[in-house]
């Protein structure tokens, strides 16, 4: 047995077994890709070797490229790889190559795969080609193989999705020839002594049809990516190299695929992706906090408070087999939420997502209380009441009589303080933030917010429980509204300034709804409720400094019962389809908050409302940053792409910021300061980084971890 850097070599009887060794997960980097190359030349060189048998060490075959390694060539601008030829070389090697796949085999481990002669894989594998998740396409002829393997339409779904496909699937679309019984590699030991015959798939013609009896097909896709992947250039770009597997020869299709792939590496779209990407796993890493740490294990739940959140939390301790009891003042309440709770299951289940079954097992783990009985085994409670420091105050007081000693007593508070929450307990190192986003159990995003006294155990326990329940858990300080709610209030501080200025609630929804949100401001707040909106901005009323301006359209809006889609008005009027039209009453309204506030309307442009509204959450995440209530820029993008609809492909609202320039960004906002005042004093820490050519992302590297979360 011998190594070739990150390639063991060893021979059984007259099979070279080729295992790739780069934990944890095998990523194709260059020094890999290497290494394979001189193990594949060293095999087919071997006089005493007649097949060779490709294999994952550990857990996995090949999960994908070096992500960090396509980052450096993103942001270089030099897209340059040495896999197509690698590829091509196995594919062209005199011996059967067979790929034996377990755990995943995705991106360019696909692809080498796909190069192979033969596809074997263990019953729990996985492939897949989720290059458009970060912003790119296969580059290694993913989009000529696959189609050859798997014919274009199932081509196309893999490509332009990035969905892993299971093994039983991958064996009917024809990408995998056999499912391994027992163990991979003596499977695919007794397999490669038969095999006789190099095949590769580049000769594979049989599932390729004329380019006029796609016309339709292509047509089809291209305009359902336009609707449901807007402003993404990677779907749309996969069609176009799949494309060319139907109409060109296969070298020609490979080099116009290539060109793609190097393209898109070096757009804006990539790196941001790319940068969200690697922003999650930073986001793993607390200080303070890791694999040793101690935690509570949760076991059991409780959730107080049975309305939207208590819910939708609910649902995802059951999702997670963990069972959970809902507590509520009134048996209507708990009544309607069980009801609610059984119809979103139902509907999983008509999607086809969830058995019956397990619709009944889910179910089960829910036990609705109108009393504290059982809260006593309960590892967490879960406060999610009404949004008031002194609900949830004597709800804590209670909890800390009804539940076990050592459970971990958990809000979701929206703006509350933390401390003031925790100071109601006897014990307030127990007592955390665990901020869900509605709906809970769909949404991935959870802050963790720490108070002063929690303790280590709890914030650990917090983290791995996030991870446990499938959520993406961004550690947040204790300030009004954590990270999310906090900016998400400078944002539409002057989203509705913008209207008194001259602008209408279209003409910003629009603007922005362009550029990438997923919603306009204002289409947002009348969903979730204007009076919401009123009591988060009664909560910050006296928190912020003196001088900062707000409009008072909202009070008109809220004092008139115009309280967003569930009393048919709001920002806008809705018909009985739930359909936004423009408003002539509130063009009234504002007008008259213009006049009182001694404004002449003006005409604003779709790209100052984007600066306007955009800038302000930069300015408020730098000022967030500098106070030590995140961790790191990337935590805000994080935060901003996963919760509040911002674009991924600009990466997060600092990620952006990067990407415009700070010094620019900066002088804009001096500039903004000029004219509207303190609403914009700028961070200190943007001034510095902008003054000295610098970036979030640098000061993410060196800096951040000098700060803690600030409590
Ligand atoms: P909701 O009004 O829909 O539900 C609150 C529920 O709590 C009601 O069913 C009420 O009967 C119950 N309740 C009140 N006092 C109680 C008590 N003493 N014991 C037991 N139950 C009690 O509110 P919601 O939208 O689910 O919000 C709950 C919490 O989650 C709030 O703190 C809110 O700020 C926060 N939150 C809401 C959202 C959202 O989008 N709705 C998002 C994140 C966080």
């Amino acid at each position: 047995m011998s190594s070739t850097g990150q390639v063991r070599y060893r021979i059984e009887g007259h099979i070279a077994v080729l295992t790739i060794e780069n934990p944890p997960v095998n990523a194709l980097s260059a020094e890999v890709q290497e290494s394979l190359r001189s193990a594949m030349l060293r095999a087919t060189r071997d006089s005493r070797v007649s097949a060779v048998v490709l294999i994952g060490a550990g857990s996995t075959f090949i999960a994908g490229a070096d992500i960090r390694q396509l980052e450096r060539m993103a942001i270089e601008g030099v897209a340059r790889s040495t896999l197509p030829q690698l590829v091509a070389e196995i594919e062209a090697a005199p011996k059967p190559v067979i790929a034996a796949v377990h755990g995943a085999a995705f991106g360019g481990g696909l692809e080498v795969a796909m190069g192979c002669h033969y596809r074997l894989a263990a019953p729990d594998a996985r492939i897949g080609q989720p290059e458009v998740k970060i912003g790119i396409i296969p580059g290694a002829g993913g989009t000529q193989r696959l189609p050859r393997l798997a014919g274009i339409e199932a081509a196309l779904e893999i490509c332009v999705f990035g969905e892993p496909v299971s093994a039983d699937e991958a064996m009917r679309l024809g990408v995998i020839d056999r499912i391994a019984e027992g163990d991979l590699l003596e499977f695919a030991l007794q397999f490669a002594a038969t095999c006789t015959t190099a095949r590769s798939t580049r000769e594979r013609a049989d599932k390729l049809r004329t380019l006029e009896s796609y016309a339709p097909l292509f047509t089809a896709w291209r305009e359902r990516v336009r609707k449901s992947r807007r402003n993404l250039l990677a779907p749309a770009a996969a069609i176009d190299a799949i494309q060319t597997a139907v109409d060109q020869p296969f070298e020609e299709g490979c080099r116009k695929e290539r060109e793609i792939f190097e393209r898109l590496l070096v757009s804006s779209q990539a790196r941001a992706l790319i940068h969200v990407f690697l922003a999650e796993r930073a986001a793993a890493k607390v200080p303070g906090v890791d694999k040793r740490s101690a935690v509570i294990p949760v076991e059991t739940a409780a959730v107080v408070g049975a309305g939207t959140m208590g819910r939708g939390i609910a649902m995802c301790f059951a999702n997670a087999g963990i069972p959970v009891l809902l507590k509520d003042t009134k048996p209507e309440a708990v009544e309607a939420a069980m009801g609610a709770i059984e119809a979103a299951y139902h509907a999983s289940v008509q999607k086809g997502r969830i058995s019956a079954h397990e619709m009944r097992t889910r179910l089960s783990r829910i036990q609705p209380r109108l009393d504290y009985s059982g809260f006593d085994a309960s590892d967490i409670v879960v406060e999610a009441a009404f949004e008031s420091l002194e609900v949830k105050r004597s709800l804590f007081a209670e909890l800390s009589v009804h539940a076990k000693r050592a459970a971990i007593l958990a809000t979701n508070t929206s703006y509350q303080s933390i401390d003031e929450i925790a100071q109601a307990c006897p014990h307030p190192g127990r007592v955390i933030g665990l901020h869900f986003f509605s709906p809970a159990n769909v949404m991935r995003l959870v802050e963790i917010v720490p108070g002063k006294a929690t303790a280590g155990i709890v914030t650990a326990s917090a983290l791995a429980l996030a991870k446990h329940l499938g959520k993406l858990a961004i550690v947040a300080g204790n300030c009004p509204g954590f990270i999310g709610n906090r900016m998400l209030r400078v944002y539409r501080r002057e989203a509705q300034l913008l209207l008194e200025e001259g602008a209408s609630p279209k003409q910003v929804d629009s603007a922005l709804e362009e550029w990438g949100m997923a919603m306009g401001p204002f289409a947002v707040q009348d969903l979730a409720g204007i009076d919401i909106a009123m009591s988060s901005r009664n909560v910050f009323a006296g928190l912020e400094p003196p001088g900062i301006r707000h409009s008072r359209i909202i009070e008109m809006l809220f004092a008139q019962g115009r309280l967003g889609q569930k009393t048919g008005a709001g920002w806008y009027r809705y018909d009985e389809k739930r359909t936004a039209h423009p408003d002539p009453e509130v063009e009234t309204i504002v007008l008259r908050a213009a006049r009182a506030a001694g404004i002449m309307p003006r005409s604003i442009q779709s790209a100052a409302i984007v600066e306007r509204t955009i800038y302000a959450l930069i300015n408020e995440g730098a000022h967030i940053l500098e106070e030590g209530y995140a961790l790191r820029a990337s935590d805000i993008d994080l935060v901003y792409t996963n919760g509040y609809g911002f674009p991924a492909y600009r990466g997060g609202p600092m990620r952006y910021a990067d990407e415009i320039g700070l010094e620019s960004i900066y002088r804009r906002i001096l500039e903004f300061r000029a004219v509207h005042g303190i609403n914009w004093e700028p961070s200190a820490l943007l001034a510095r980084l902008a003054e000295s050519g610098s970036s979030f992302r640098a000061w993410d590297n060196e800096e951040s971890y000098r700060y803690a979360v600030a409590n």
